[in-house]
């Protein structure tokens, strides 16, 4: 097979193939799904082409005595009867009542006044109507040429409802009748139930009548986002968006739902939405009653607007309200956060870096130093008879000469060394870049500070206190890591307080 219809029949098999099984089946086997008669497929077909003319419709119609019959008396009717003579002929009547009424009057006598439920599906029909005025009035702004294709899409948009609908009767009041549900809602609620939802039935549904592809695509796609760069792809998107809020029990809320999403699509945005709204104003209501759908709703276009533009207003000055606090509350949370790792890093006595600090930082630098072949040097000192001090002179004392060591011991280092409290009265020094003999040289300047200055005042008597440090230099030692370092420098403290306390060592020196 070639041609047009082979093309529809790959498609065809395709969207069966995407629908959940348990769905193509009830589907096919449902008899009194929605049907389109000839004439109105050949209508679709002449709405795809963008030089169609009113006249091409004409001629489409007449051949359906009925559906001519029925676009005759539309023309008739009291709305769109302005000129004294009535019509005579098709052509005539669509020219009157122009392109969007005439296919919404093809598709409505074609599809909902044989629908035998339309009474109860009101809303659905409305909802569609609205839609597809409004898709109409968009692509009129934006893709003029499309907009005869683009009102027949909007319309037909949802026609996957009604599949479901017929084919699930049962289940239809519960999905579908409660009011104000969300379109969204309903799609999400479609998808749990049936695995899928309306937009690729309703496609599947085009593609059994043997409606064109790009009408079959379209409808597919009808309900994906509006970040599209097919205008008539975003007017058909947006068009239901805007029925709802349109028929909304609280129109400006929904309607600055539609225009925050449009706004951040478009930010210097072309959509005319006054224009739309007058527009809708005015085409909607003669247009329902027309087709016997009633009018659900008045809408004063310019009240709305405004009412929703200041709810736009308002929602863009709460949320900038809402940014500016959590912008607050996120540099308050960073500046904790920063104040905790710093307290974290601290031992509050000394000021100075504390164990699990010192030994991380030890960490990464001893790995540093074995990639690029650099050294360090760690210094080890211990407070000599610290127990007898706080024995004689009290805890406190003892506090009192530990934290001026600590404060002794910062003064001396340079920026890039790192001193810390690595236990009670013991505490190291981190010296990058250092040899071993600057090392001793930084350990005796300690010493030497200390036999010059007293660590506290005790009754007004000044208190000394000697250290034994230990020295090691990564140089000195095949030092697998940063423990085995600093046990070294521990082993040299030692060896001085075994030498009679207060002095330095130098490992392997
Ligand atoms: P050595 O010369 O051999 O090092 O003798 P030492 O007394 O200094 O060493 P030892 O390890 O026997 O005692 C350390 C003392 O340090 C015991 C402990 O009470 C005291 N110390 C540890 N932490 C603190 C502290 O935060 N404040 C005070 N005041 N004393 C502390
Ligand atoms: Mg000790
Ligand atoms: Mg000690």
């Amino acid at each position: 097979m070639t041609g047009p219809n082979a093309v529809s029949e790959t498609l065809y098999t395709s969207l069966t193939d995407q629908l959940p099984s348990f769905l193509s089946s009830a589907l096919l086997q449902c008899k009194r799904l929605p049907t389109l008669p000839a004439v109105a497929l050949n209508i679709l077909d002449i709405s795809r082409g963008a030089e169609a003319t009113l006249s091409d419709y004409a001629s489409a119609i007449e051949h359906d005595p009925a559906l001519t019959a029925r676009i005759m008396s539309v023309a008739n009717s009291v709305h769109y009867l302005r000129a004294a003579q009535p019509p005579h002929t098709c052509f005539d009547a669509t020219q009157r009542i122009g392109l969007d009424v005439t296919l919404a009057t093809v598709l409505s006598f074609c599809l909902f006044e044989n629908d035998h439920g339309a009474r109860g599906r009101l809303p659905f029909w409305q909802r569609s109507i609205t839609a597809a005025v409004a898709a109409s009035y968009l692509a009129q702004q934006l893709c003029p040429h499309q907009s005869g294709s683009v009102f027949t899409t909007a319309l037909l948009q949802d026609i996957g409802i009604l599949a479901l609908q017929t084919a699930y009767p049962g289940d239809a009041e519960r999905l579908y009748g409660i009011e104000n549900t969300s379109h969204q809602h309903i799609m999400q609620v479609e998808k749990r139930y049936f695995g899928c939802h309306h937009a690729l039935v309703g496609a599947w549904l085009l593609a059994k009548w043997g409606a064109h592809d790009g009408l079959i695509h379209a409808i597919q796609h009808s309900h994906d986002g509006l970040d599209t760069e097919d205008n008539a792809a975003l007017c058909l998107r947006v068009s239901g968006a805007i029925a709802d809020a349109w028929l909304s029990a609280n129109p400006a809320d929904a309607l600055a739902g539609v225009m925050r999403q449009l706004n951040a699509l478009t930010p210097s945005s072309e959509w005319a939405m006054s224009g739309l709204l007058a527009h809708l104003q005015q085409t909607l209501p003669p247009l329902m009653e027309t087709l016997g759908l009633g009018m659900p709703v008045t809408v004063d276009s310019v009240a709305l607007l405004k009412e929703a533009q200041q709810r736009l207003f308002e929602h863009t000055l709460s949320l900038s309200a809402r940014l500016d606090a959590q912008q607050k509350a996120r540099e308050t949370l960073l500046n904790d956060y920063a104040e905790l790792q710093q307290r974290s890093r601290l031992d509050p006595l000394t000021q100075l870096a504390n164990r699990a600090w010192l030994e991380e930082q030890l960490r990464e630098r001893f790995r540093l130093c074995l990639t690029t072949e650099r050294t360090m040097s760690v210094v080890f000192i211990d407070l000599d008879h610290f127990k007898v001090l706080n024995d004689r002179y009290g805890h406190q004392a003892g506090d009192q000469v530990l934290a001026h060591f600590g404060r002794m011991l910062a003064s001396l280092i340079r920026v890039g060394d790192l001193a810390g409290r690595y236990g009670g009265e013991e505490f190291l020094v981190i010296l990058p870049d250092e040899d071993a003999e600057g090392a001793r040289r930084f350990a005796e300047r300690i010493t030497r500070r200390l036999q010059e200055r007293p660590m506290a005042r005790v009754d007004q008597e000044p208190l000394y206190v000697s250290v034994s440090i230990g020295v090691a230099c990564l140089t000195d030692g095949g030092f697998g890591d940063e423990r085995e370092l600093i046990d070294a420098a521990d082993q040299s403290m030692y060896f001085t307080k075994r030498s009679g306390r207060g002095g330095v060592s130098v490992y392997g020196h």
